[in-house]
């Protein structure tokens, strides 16, 4: 399906690197730790001296297992390390251990969707995930003046869940929602905190087109797109390169297979991608099994005993808000996307004013606006999920307008009060209906313009009193004022 301005298809598959929240690394005891001195976390094991051996770490095992099965993948009871050949300056090893013919998953998938509904929900197939250990870090021309060329092997050995999608993602804007909905499953599942600045999750991205002719339809050669830093950098890249290669194809009518596949960079600087080193084929890595390591073994009641504590994770959670609270599905996103302590305070929120629409919208507008405000976390919040639940119900029974509601919470939040001693101190009371109806009667007989427009049908009209009314009463309930007013009128008409 083209969008209506593009005259092609684009067709993008992502490869997604996830640093596993461990400890130490996958084959050796060394800290995973962030931004320690370089060359400081290392040992024979990672830096690959002879005669060193790796021992997998459990920890990594199971992490990966949890984020593969939330990830709906088959896991095959035997899975297997292989060594993946290459030399580059920070591989000392000269290999990195991986996994090629047995991953310890496939075949899942990831729903997505646009809380915008600029595209239609879907399923993105997972065609596997594996396991690997990171190489380390080369820096060039670092240092001001140098112009050598470092290389850091702190971050050697790190393991990584490599996380490959089918090629069905149809839009830049589809692989950053399905980023996005990855990157929340993984904080959920609590497996890598997702810091793209570190370089926790690193994505590489496959993009081709499938442009329809008068001969049929024709697919472009292949481009993979790498150093891409940000969900933002991902959907400008893939914006970038899908125009780049129509252009491409317009000029040369270059088609998948006549040219061999091509690595480009994301230029984040000049927002265009940039030609990288040839990408390698699979059979010049020359995978063997690693022969230092064990295969692993996962039987059966292993994945159900993981499966069975998964938790809520965030699909679920979504559609469990809007079935139990009513909420509109980007409602509900809003709150899913916050996570865990947020999601409680707002459902002892809606369960105490018994209007979970009302209770997410106070979330959304005062509540996460005064944390951003703060720096705080929902913990720190002074005011009570109770004593929120409560202002609400004085807005639901008319005691209050949204506009005195508001400063009744500022209230609550600097002095700790109670609703009724902050609605005390701001002198809100109730305004009977009697005194309504005289304040309706008297601003309609001073305005019989408003009469005439509501009589001929612009209710809204009234609409224009509200202000004046509220002058001379603040505590004039709108709503109750505007209802009053059209009653009233609506006995003019019968007196005509
Ligand atoms: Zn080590």
């Amino acid at each position: 399906m083209n969008a209506p301005d593009q005259p092609y298809t684009v067709v993008i598959g992502l490869e997604t690197h996830v640093q596993l929240l461990t400890n130490t690394k996958l084959f050796c005891r060394c800290s995973t730790q962030f931004g320690s001195n370089p060359n400081t976390q290392t040992c024979p094991v990672c830096i690959g001296l002879p005669g060193s051996l790796p021992v997998m770490n459990r920890e990594a095992f199971q992490l990966s297992l949890r984020t593969a099965v939330a990830l709906n993948c088959t896991i095959p009871e035997f899975t297997k390390w292989d060594r993946k050949n290459y030399y580059y300056p920070d591989l000392p090893k000269g290999y990195q251990i991986s996994q090629f013919d047995l991953p310890m998953s496939q075949d899942g998938w990831l729903e997505i969707f646009d809380p915008s509904d600029r595209f239609a929900a879907k399923r993105v197939g997972i065609i596997r995930a594996h396991l690997e250990e990171d190489a380390g870090k080369s820096m060039h021309d670092e240092a001001a003046g140098k112009e050598d060329s470092r290389i850091d092997l702190n971050r050697t050995g790190t393991p990584l869940l490599e996380i490959v999608t089918e090629p069905d993602l149809r839009s830049a804007l589809e692989a950053k929602a399905y980023l996005t909905e990855l990157k929340l499953l993984l904080t959920y599942l609590k497996v890598s905190d997702c810091n793209m600045q570190e370089g926790s999750l690193r994505v590489d991205a496959n993009v081709n087109l499938h442009i329809e002719t008068d001969d049929g339809l024709v697919a472009t050669p292949i481009v993979e797109v790498k150093n891409m830093n940000s969900f933002r950098a991902v959907e400008r890249a893939l914006n970038y390169e899908s125009e780049r290669q129509f252009d491409i194809w317009q000029e040369t009518g270059q088609r998948l297979g006549e040219v061999p596949k091509q690595t480009r960079g994301w230029d984040e600087h000049q927002q265009i991608t940039r030609p990288q080193r040839s990408k390698e084929e699979s059979s010049d890595y020359r995978y063997f099994p690693e022969p230092d390591l064990v295969p692993v073994v996962v039987k059966p009641e292993s994945v159900e005993e993981v499966r069975s504590q998964l938790g809520e994770l965030p699909a679920a959670l979504r559609q469990r808000l809007q079935t139990t609270y009513d909420l509109k599905p980007y409602d509900a996103d809003v709150l899913v996307n916050q996570g865990g302590a947020l999601i409680d305070y707002y459902e002892t929120v809606a369960v105490h004013c018994e209007d979970g629409r009302l209770a997410s919208s106070w979330m959304q507008q005062d509540v996460m606006r005064m944390l951003n405000e703060r720096e705080i976390d929902i913990a720190d919040f002074s005011l009570s999920a109770e004593s929120l639940g409560e202002l609400l119900i004085a807005i639901r029974s008319g005691e209050l307008d949204r506009s005195r509601a508001g400063e009744v919470f500022q209230k609550m939040l600097s002095d700790n009060w109670s609703v009724s001693e902050a609605m005390a101190d701001l002198g809100i009371e109730k305004v009977d209906s009697a005194a309504t109806t005289d304040l309706c009667r008297e601003l309609l007989a001073a305005h019989p313009a408003i009469v005439t427009d509501v009589k001929s049908g612009k209710t809204k009209a009234v609409g224009r009193l509200i202000g004046e009314a509220k002058k001379r009463n603040p505590n004039i309930n709108p709503g109750e004022f505007r209802d009053t007013c059209l009653e009233l009128i609506s006995q003019m008409n019968g007196e005509d």
